[in-house]
């Protein structure tokens, strides 16, 4: 007897709580807090708080999440413009990013 096994997809939406931030699923690159944690000022320690993070935390989901657009990368590849990495990803990415979320 052979079982088939359909493998699972990835996803990356897990346990998102309502009334956070999407952006908030993935680590913030910039503050290094975890996955659903709110970012801190580095400087104080102080928690940022209502909805607010660092564009390099949002940054990074977009391109988690979402293909970009406009350099057409896929999903955790970096946007790159003239053949090389860009520090953000483009701004057509976050539309992309926030639609796959909605
Ligand atoms: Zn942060
Ligand atoms: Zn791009």
């Amino acid at each position: 007897m052979t079982r088939s096994q359909a493998p699972m997809p990835e996803n990356l939406r897990h346990q998102l709580r309502a009334g956070q931030p999407p952006e908030r699923s993935v680590d913030c690159p910039y503050c290094r807090v975890a996955a659903h944690q709110p970012c801190i000022v580095r400087a104080t320690g102080r928690r940022l708080t209502g909805g607010q993070l660092h564009p390099q935390r949002r940054s990074a989901w977009a391109e988690l999440t979402a293909c970009c657009p406009t350099c057409q990368v896929t999903p955790t590849v970096p946007c790159h413009e003239d053949g090389r990495a860009r520090d953000s990803v483009h701004a057509r990415r976050y539309a992309e990013a926030e639609g796959s979320a909605a």
